[in-house]
């Protein structure tokens, strides 16, 4: 049994002004979909770099004794430096999540760099201007936010950002094929049609649900 949802207020009427049109709120629930995902990617790089600087210590090791390791004879002055030790180990291994990071990074700067504020992260002043943004330029926010979280985590093999609601239809087409994004928190996350193009916050639809 399906249930139609009727909204606390007309969905996203024309005097909401933060986020005027589901492109908007599709665009912010994207954004937050790759904040998330972002995040994580920064975090696996991060780890991914320190690994790497482990095994070329670790595989520096054996060269310090007994080879080198003339510390007792020579009076502790004819070890090599760890740089020494390093360049012998052979070409680093490469950090497989740089490369992705770093084409996100300056793609998210290309988006920001003409709106304020500075001096805080691209992915910020993108969020922070959204509401003022257009339509077109919302819609295409929403589809760059998408398409760039998509790929970050099929790298990652993170799961999707969304939940099928069950049994709740579209007040626009009347599918069921309703989708909750899981973030932000409750009451700020979107609520997607993937049949037609409506988005409604979920505070807007909570009150209807089964
Ligand atoms: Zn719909």
């Amino acid at each position: 049994m399906s249930t139609t949802i009727t909204t606390r207020t007309t969905l996203r009427s024309a005097d909401v002004t933060d986020l005027p049109t589901p492109e908007h709120l599709r665009a912010s629930a994207a954004l937050w979909s790759l904040r998330a995902s972002l995040s994580t990617l920064s975090d696996r790089e991060a780890a991914e770099d320190k690994a790497i600087a482990d095994e070329r210590v670790a595989a520096a090791d054996p060269l310090k004794s007994p080879v080198w390791g003339g510390r007792q004879a020579l009076g502790g002055h004819s070890d090599p430096t760890t740089d020494a030790l390093l360049q012998l180990t052979g070409p680093v291994r490469e950090n497989r999540f740089t490369p992705l990071l770093e084409e996100v990074t300056g793609q998210l700067a290309n988006v920001a760099q003409h709106l304020p504020p500075a001096g805080v992260t691209s992915l910020v002043r993108i969020v922070a201007a959204l509401p003022q943004l257009s339509k077109p330029a919302a819609f295409s926010t929403w589809q760059l936010a998408d398409r760039i979280d998509s790929r970050i985590r099929r790298l990652l093999s993170l799961p999707g950002d969304r939940q099928y609601v069950p049994r709740v239809k579209c007040p626009w087409c009347d599918a069921v094929s309703l989708v909750m994004r899981l973030e932000p928190p409750q009451p700020d996350r979107v609520v997607e049609c993937t049949t037609c193009t409506g988005a409604w916050l979920w505070a807007d639809v909570a009150g209807a649900r089964p």
